[in-house]
């Protein structure tokens, strides 16, 4: 391992006083790595040892398995997360049917968490400034069926301008001094300096000044690190609220972590299973702190009738309308872009892919708005924001794309559906399915047309029965050799 600094050492002394030997032990004993179930929970039974009492769905790792390169990780039952990661999350406790920005969200850990909590009922923005890790984010949203997210590009402040009081509830999980990783991330350990703290903080009151403007009155910030310094933590809590006086502390209990004080709670790793973490939950005055099922259902129903490119299906009538309409027209261009103006446009693309492809949506895309982006049909989620003039990595869940005179269904929407929600599926052995997600062909008998691979309950993708053979739709770069 290698030695920390003198003067990170000093500086917990500070904190910690007689305890600070026990922290330092600490950080040089194994990692608490963990899991958090996203869907099938069965699929992780192989992986588990016992609950993370703060975090629903968290489950520490047994120690001799690699769930990483199971099949199940990879078809999105999970999401490898270290334990104390998962409180920032659990303290935001988004709900379904709100609106919720995760501000500084790649690689998707906290924004996969959020999106469990909503069930797929209103609207997650999950936005990452660095394009690559972006890309990432959306992957990972992506792998995991997550049908109710956008995922955007963009400086906080230039959102903030975009959407000032939009959000029910603001993640801010700030980049850091990282010292809470100091036990798993030995580069952590080398790159940190005494000066890292003060650049690091000037660099989270800029994003916590513009997630400020992005909240709604009434509505919640939830402000994270994983380091250990009060520079960064208390301090940037402290100068936010004599900037913002219109925001309070709230505080909170987690189980397992006991109550915060002034809003904000640390994870020691001496004291319980986890790596360092920090969380401040602060309130905005005014509007209402609580929203009931109600008000949630009139802002969904004042959404679907007010957006202009409006394609929302009640049940039924998506369920009789599924007449034959193949090689549905597209509606008129504008440059790169397309919008489905009406319902009816979008209702003609989608109803083209159920009569080939499926037998029912997700409610999260029943419920979404229509959207063609050059050839690809989007389902924007109900209640997201207006997101013209913004660099968007993914508008909603990609449903279909338009070819000459035909559609083809998304990879994403393949991991959007549960077997059942198929019109044809494909229930692979273990063997088949790490040969179809390392993209090969596989010998088998079926009626010809789109079929989901699945394997055990899980979609895996997109393949096309012809000819006793199941032909590889998988999207090349998603192709994996994974270990047995
Ligand atoms: N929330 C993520 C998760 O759970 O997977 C981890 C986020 S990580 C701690 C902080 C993120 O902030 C990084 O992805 C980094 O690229 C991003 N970031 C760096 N500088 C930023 C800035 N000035 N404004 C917004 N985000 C920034």
């Amino acid at each position: 391992m290698p030695n920390l600094s003198p003067e990170f050492i000093e500086d917990m002394r500070a904190l910690l006083g007689p305890e600070t030997d026990a922290f330092l032990r600490a950080l040089d004993a194994p990692a608490a790595l963990a899991l958090r179930v996203h869907r099938r929970g069965e699929a992780a039974m192989p992986f588990i040892a016992g609950a993370v009492p703060w975090a629903e769905g968290g489950f520490y790792l047994r120690p001799e398995t690699r769930p990483g390169t199971s099949i199940a990780h990879w078809a999105g039952a999970f999401y490898l997360q270290e334990a104390s990661a998962m409180l920032p999350a659990a303290v935001l406790a988004a709900r379904p049917g709100e609106r919720v920005l995760d501000l500084c969200a790649a690689p998707g850990g906290k924004a996969s968490q959020i999106a469990r909590a909503m069930d797929g009922e209103g609207a997650l923005v999950a936005n990452e400034v660095d394009p690559a890790r972006a890309r990432v984010l959306a992957g990972n949203l992506e792998r995991l069926g997550v049908c109710n997210a956008v995922v955007t590009c963009e400086k906080p402040d230039r959102l903030a301008a975009k959407w000032p009081g939009f959000f029910d509830a603001v993640l801010v999980d700030a980049p850091c001094s990282g010292e809470g990783m100091f036990r798993r991330d030995l580069d952590a350990r080398k790159q940190w300096s005494a000066a890292a703290p003060a650049g690091c903080q000037k660099r989270q009151a800029d994003i916590l000044d513009a997630a400020a403007r992005l909240v709604r009155p009434g509505g919640r910030l939830v402000y994270s690190t994983c380091t250990f310094n009060a520079f960064e933590n208390e301090e940037s809590v402290r100068d936010f609220l004599c900037r913002h006086p219109d925001f309070s502390p709230w505080d909170f209990e987690m189980p397992g972590l006991g109550a915060s004080e002034g809003g904000m709670l640390r994870i020691w790793p001496q004291r319980v299973r986890g790596d360092g973490q920090f969380a401040a939950r602060l309130r905005r005055a005014g509007g209402e702190t609580e929203d009931t099922p109600i008000r949630i259902a009139e802002r969904e129903r004042g959404a679907q009738l007010t957006t202009p490119c409006t394609a929302r299906f009640a049940e039924d009538s998506w369920k009789k309308g599924a007449r034959a309409r193949r090689g549905a027209r597209c509606p008129q261009a504008g440059k790169g872009e397309r919008a489905a103006t009406s319902a009816e446009d979008g209702r003609a693309l989608v109803e083209a892919l159920h009569d080939t492809v499926l037998r029912s949506l997700p409610p999260a895309v029943l419920r979404a708005r229509m959207r063609l982006l050059g050839d690809r049909l989007f389902a924007v989620p109900a209640l997201a924001p207006d997101m013209d003039g913004l660099r968007v990595v993914s508008p909603g869940t990609a449903l279909l794309r338009v070819g000459k005179n035909r559609v083809e269904p998304e990879h994403a929407l393949a991991m959007a559906l549960c077997p059942e929600q198929a019109l044809r599926a494909a229930a692979l052995d273990e063997a088949e399915a790490r040969a179809f997600l390392a993209g090969e062909a596989l010998p088998r008998a079926g009626e010809a047309g789109w079929t989901l691979a699945t394997y055990d309950g899980l979609a895996l993708g997109w393949g096309k029965q012809a000819d006793g053979t199941l032909k590889n739709h998988l999207p090349k770069g998603l192709r994996k050799t994974l270990r047995a």
